[in-house]
């Protein structure tokens, strides 16, 4: 069985969901290539040992540069925070390696494109971490799409709301600065809005958007970086207040270029709103409903359905529904996050063996950083924005 050496940079939230996907993909999808748990690099060098020790990497490091140029290294995971993504999968492109980048891929559309021209000039493999088209409901939406069993998409709206940034006494961290996140609620959360919007619809080809910064300034923590925020509740130092630079709220109207109508908003500051991402899809022959926070099921309306009872029916994913059955035979026993991730890396896997083509791709990503920048565009010309191609 063919392995792969796997480096991981950055041990958060992300770096745990790669860490724990590598390890489980195996025995659950037994992929043409095995992941081999090889490097980990972390700043925090004691956090990138407690890594290595968790999941069983051979070797850690303080040094990224030292984990991409390793020969033992021949796919690098990018899970640390936005701005560094562009030097990090430039490096390990250049080095001849795989990359498994998290979203959103750079800071402007112009740097995703570099990266995607780098990329295929280096004919490596990349992916980009949308992992909520992982799901079998949404895998099985795309094909009742294909299939026409909707008709012709007519209007597509979607919402992403967290309140992960609600309370003003988060703290102040990287994710508030343009310098290292960019853009804000539109480049973490919208920006999976627009993946599944043209996963299901296809391009957009105009958005007219509205940006807005309801939380100006936020707490320093009294101790550590602040990265623990979605964690618990950090202690921050109120009489040391530092600016909020990027969006809390984002919304834009969008064009399909096949003609379809849509609405996409996100919010990083709505209360009880835990992981709120819901779709809905009407076309001319039915119509489609979806909430992350139900993502084992599926809302679906044909009027063949339904003579006399009205209503949507629940689709319950099952094995009918690749790839549930990879984790269970079992109808509505349900999948959670982070399956979603070893299904991600599963697909991953089997593009390195050239099973299948990598989707999203840097080059996809790099579509998906066009239609947010001509969000950001569009609101501060306050009009309707074309998106460029990427
Ligand atoms: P985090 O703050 O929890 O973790 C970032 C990690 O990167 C930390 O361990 C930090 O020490 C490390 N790091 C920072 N600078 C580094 C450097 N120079 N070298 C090595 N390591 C370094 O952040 P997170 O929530 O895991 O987010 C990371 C990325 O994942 C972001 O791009 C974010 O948008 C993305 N993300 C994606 C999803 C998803 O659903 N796909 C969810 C959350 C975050």
């Amino acid at each position: 069985m063919a392995e792969i050496g796997i480096g991981l940079i950055g041990t958060g939230f992300m770096g745990q969901a790669h860490a724990l996907a590598f390890g489980a993909v195996a025995p659950i999808f037994e992929p043409p290539v095995r992941p081999r748990l090889e490097l980990v690099a972390d700043l925090d060098p004691a956090a990138a040992e407690r890594t290595r020790q968790r999941h069983g990497f051979a070797r850690a490091t303080a040094d990224w540069r030292t984990l991409v140029e390793d020969p033992r290294v021949g796919l690098v995971s990018v899970t640390s925070p936005n701005a560094l993504h562009k030097e990090m999968a430039l490096a390990a492109i250049a080095a001849g390696k795989h990359v498994y980048c998290e979203k959103p891929l750079a800071l402007t559309a112009a740097d995703a494109s570099q990266l995607a021209d780098a990329a295929e000039a280096a004919g490596v493999c990349t992916l980009v971490g949308y992992n909520y088209l992982r799901s079998p409901a949404i895998a099985y939406a795309r094909r009742l799409v294909e299939r026409g069993e909707l008709g012709r998409p007519t209007c597509f709206r979607a919402i992403f709301d967290e309140d992960y940034m609600a309370d003003p006494d988060i703290p102040h961290s990287w994710r508030v600065t343009r310098a290292q996140a960019g853009s804000g609620a539109l480049g973490d959360m919208a920006s999976h809005v627009v993946s599944l919007a043209r996963f299901l619809v296809g391009g957009i080809s105009a958005v007219a958007g509205q940006l807005g910064t309801a939380i100006r300034e936020r707490p320093m923590p009294a101790t550590g970086s602040g990265r623990e925020e979605r964690a618990q509740k950090v202690a921050v130092d109120r009489s040391h207040m530092a600016p909020v630079e990027n969006e809390d709220l984002a919304q834009a109207l969008l064009r399909f270029s096949c003609g379809a109508a849509g609405y996409l908003g996100s919010s990083r500051i709505a209360w009880g709103r835990k992981n709120g991402l819901d779709l809905e899809l009407y076309g001319t022959g039915g119509a489609l409903r979806f909430t992350q926070e139900r993502f084992n099921e599926l809302q679906l309306f044909r009027p063949s359905d339904h003579l006399d009872d009205n209503g949507f029916r629940t689709v319950l994913t099952g094995p009918a529904h690749p790839p549930f059955g990879r984790f269970t035979p079992a109808v509505g026993h349900g999948l959670g996050f982070n399956d979603l991730k070893v299904i991600e890396v599963a697909h991953l896997l089997a593009a390195i063996a050239g099973e299948t083509p990598a989707f999203p791709d840097f080059r996809e990503g790099a579509a998906i950083e066009a239609v947010c920048e001509a969000i950001e565009r569009s609101h501060e010309q306050q009009g309707w924005v074309a998106v460029a191609p990427a």
